[in-house]
């Protein structure tokens, strides 16, 4: 426990008490490597890149829910090569406007050239690294080598812009793996890093897996605090591992994600995070439970895109809000069904 009690100690000297939730914003279900030993992507059926993407409204509809709630994009994200170039220069623009904001954009290696194309829009790149231990890696990642993430956060620093990865608990690493992990971040200027615990996904190898423990997850995110004292860390805490969040951020996290956020807004496990992020002591920035009251069809009107898309967004929207604010109705029936 000493290296969470240092750790926390340094939050707070560099941070303010408060921590936030991220919404990482898929675009689609295709990937066209598919053989990541625990991604649930690994076990989709091989189909058309076209038929597994979500429609632009549906996005954009997404991306202004982040803003009104006071989500921050975690990144944006869909399988490799689920877009081509046209359509991200496309679709970036869009979100861009609808969030308010720039994202950070994790869909694989970038070439300079993309880099500079996607620049205005984004705040940096992701790198899906997760895990540092070459041999692991292999393992785990048989067609998607560390090496050209590498070379894209050498380019994507030289132009300016920020670099993140990802880092997964579970997956088969052990503590000695600390000091690469320590001088990847250091080297390749990483300022943002996504910790999460393995979640067994059913059909993958790790489906009988057992879930690392929060201590596990903590003394990583922990250990990571304690070297580099204002890098941005994000811990995954997913619905089923809601308790483990105060110590997660005792342990140094900045803000958490792995939340079905809309599907289970407003419901118990949504309310009980945001208690637990009291338990913590930290303020929580945003809602997880209460919708404002919005002129929902005003911040559709004010997005300079045109009007039938305008329609179709609205549509979209308000086709969210109404489940979200059926979530916790459906919540309890679920739960009263148990009993
Ligand atoms: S590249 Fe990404 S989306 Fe594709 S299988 Fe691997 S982890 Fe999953």
């Amino acid at each position: 426990m000493d290296i969470i009690e240092e750790a926390d100690s340094i939050y707070k000297k560099n941070f303010p008490s408060e921590t936030h939730f991220e919404r990482a914003i898929f675009f689609s279900w295709y990937c066209s490597i598919r053989d990541c030993t625990f991604c649930f992507m690994s076990v989709q059926p091989n189909a058309e890149p076209k038929k597994m993407r979500r429609s632009t409204e549906s996005l954009l509809a997404e991306a202004i829910l982040c803003r009104v709630l006071g989500w921050e994009s975690g990144f944006l994200s869909g399988g490799i090569n689920a877009f081509s170039p046209a359509d991200m220069k496309r679709l970036l623009p869009l979100l861009t406007t609808a969030y308010g904001n720039k994202f950070w954009l994790n869909i694989g290696p970038l070439s300079p050239d993309l880099l500079e194309a996607y620049k205005p829009f984004i705040r940096g790149v992701v790198g899906a690294i997760e895990t540092v231990n070459p041999v692991v890696h292999k393992r785990i990642c048989p067609s998607k080598p560390i090496e050209p993430y590498l070379r894209m956060f050498d380019e994507a620093y030289k132009i300016g812009l920020a670099n993140a990865m990802t880092f997964i608990v579970g997956v088969g690493e052990t503590r000695e793996d600390l000091s690469q992990l320590l001088e990847m971040i250091e080297r390749y200027h990483i300022s943002k890093i996504h910790i999460y615990s393995l979640v067994p996904e059913k059909g993958t190898i790790y489906t009988e897996k057992d879930i690392p423990s929060p201590e596990e997850q903590a003394w990583w995110i922990a250990n990571v605090r304690v070297h580099f004292p204002t890098l941005d860390i994000q811990c995954g805490i997913w619905k089923d591992r809601v308790q483990s969040l105060p110590l997660l951020l005792r342990a140094g996290a900045n803000s958490f994600s792995k939340f079905p956020a809309t599907r289970l807004f407003g419901s118990h496990i949504a309310e009980d995070i945001e208690k637990q992020v009291e338990n913590a002591g930290r303020t929580f920035k945003g809602t997880l439970t209460k919708l404002p009251t919005m002129d929902w069809a005003r911040e559709v009107n004010v997005l300079a895109i045109d009007e039938s898309l305008k329609e179709r967004v609205l549509r979209k929207l308000t086709q969210y809000v109404h489940k979200m604010v059926n979530a916790r109705t459906d919540c309890s029936l679920q739960l009263a069904g148990q009993r």
